[in-house]
């Protein structure tokens, strides 16, 4: 990469629109269109707010998001959490599946896999997941 940058938070919520900001801000230097900076926004949210949510579902745990850019202006971000981890990450990718009931719809992970050109999602229950998306 040409240059990389890392933040390492804890999951509360009010550090959702923070991360999304902040990759945004730094994306900048890509020269993006504002629908590519949209893009990633929504994207970084939705793992976000899914490491907030469902990694640790009762309590505060740590977020560590990476952000590298790269020559032919490509950008690549990792989220990763320690958590509860994913049973079945294929499930779990499928639009409408959520372990959340009625309160959300399930369509996180469509959502990073359409904003963004590559989506991939490396879990183990009870240790965590990571989530690396490309544009
Ligand atoms: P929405 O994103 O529409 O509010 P959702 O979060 O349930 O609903 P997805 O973001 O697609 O939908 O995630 C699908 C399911 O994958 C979640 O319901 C949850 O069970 C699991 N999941 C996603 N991210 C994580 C994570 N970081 N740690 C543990 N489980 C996760
Ligand atoms: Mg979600």
């Amino acid at each position: 990469p040409v240059n990389e940058m890392k933040l390492v938070f804890p999951s509360r919520s009010a550090n959702e629109s923070y991360a999304r900001v902040a990759v945004a801000a730094f994306a900048a230097q890509l020269d993006p269109t504002i629908e590519e900076i949209n893009d990633i926004k929504t994207a970084v949210s939705e793992a976000v707010t899914n490491c907030i949510v469902h990694a640790y579902r009762d309590k505060i745990g740590t977020i560590f998001l990476t952000v590298k850019l790269f020559e032919e202006g490509k950008i690549s971000i990792k989220i990763r959490d320690s958590g509860c981890g994913i049973e079945n990450v294929e499930q779990a990718m499928e639009p409408l599946f959520t372990t959340a009931g009625e309160e959300r719809a399930g369509l996180g992970f469509a959502v990073m896999e359409s904003f963004m050109d590559k989506l991939t999602v490396r879990s183990k229950p009870g240790k965590g997941t990571t989530v690396s998306m490309e544009k």
